[in-house]
């Protein structure tokens, strides 16, 4: 019931071409059933085992996304299934989701992870490196791969405006690329900043916290 109403509060206030991954890391079963009763279709997990587990339990239509940090030698548990790999932070795994592509014989959508903020623990290609990674001949032999887009996390502070100038200027480097790369999703907002986000373009929000309570 409380998870129903989160979720509609959000639904209600965001623009349609708007899309809501809930993130449901941490979260039991249980609660998940209780989002997906709600119509509920995407949800969003950051550990390769859990995730896991939770598509073996749960009905088959629900579209997972991976937001995490992903190493390597896992990427091979996922890719029969995963819908959006959100988090690809070098061209090494890019590499590896391609070859598990190839393994699966699908074409494997990600996002490209950008590192916006000034905070240490994130993970992500800064401008620069994303253009060098485009124009690597390597990335075009990579059939089994389809980047959809880029993921940003703004820096963890209280300061609207500073989370605002990181949104601000991912969605203009996005748009600067978008085009070319034919790109559709771009990825930005949390619990604390989807508003923000929403308002410097975002199209798909990550939300947590607000949907299913503090973890
Ligand atoms: C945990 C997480 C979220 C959701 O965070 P909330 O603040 O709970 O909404 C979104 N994106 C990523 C990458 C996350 O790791």
């Amino acid at each position: 019931m409380r998870i129903a109403k989160n979720i509609k509060s959000v639904t209600d206030i965001i623009p349609n071409n708007v899309k809501l991954v809930a993130v449901s890391k941490t979260k039991s079963i249980n609660l998940i059933e209780s989002a997906y009763r709600a119509g509920q279709r995407d949800f969003g997990e950051n550990k390769v085992q859990e995730l896991v587990n939770k598509f073996e339990n749960l009905p088959k239509d629900i579209n997972w996304h991976m937001i995490g940090h992903l190493q390597r030698n896992k990427v091979k548990y996922i890719a029969p299934f995963i819908y959006l790999i959100q988090s690809v932070d070098s061209l090494r795994l890019l590499i590896e989701i391609n070859k598990q592509g190839i393994k699966n014989n699908r074409v494997i959508n990600v996002l490209v992870q950008m590192d916006i903020s000034n905070d240490e623990t994130k993970f992500g290609f800064s401008y620069q490196e994303f253009e060098e990674l485009i124009n690597k001949n390597e990335i075009k032999t990579l059939k089994n791969i389809c980047i959809k887009g880029m993921m940003g996390m703004a820096s963890f502070t209280k300061d609207e405006n500073k989370i605002k100038d990181e949104f601000y200027s991912l969605h203009k480097f996005y748009k600067k690329h978008k085009k070319f790369l034919n790109l559709e999703i771009l990825s930005m907002g949390m619990s604390g900043d989807f508003k923000i986000a929403i308002n410097c373009n975002s199209n798909l929000i990550r939300l947590g916290s607000s949907i299913f309570g503090d973890r």
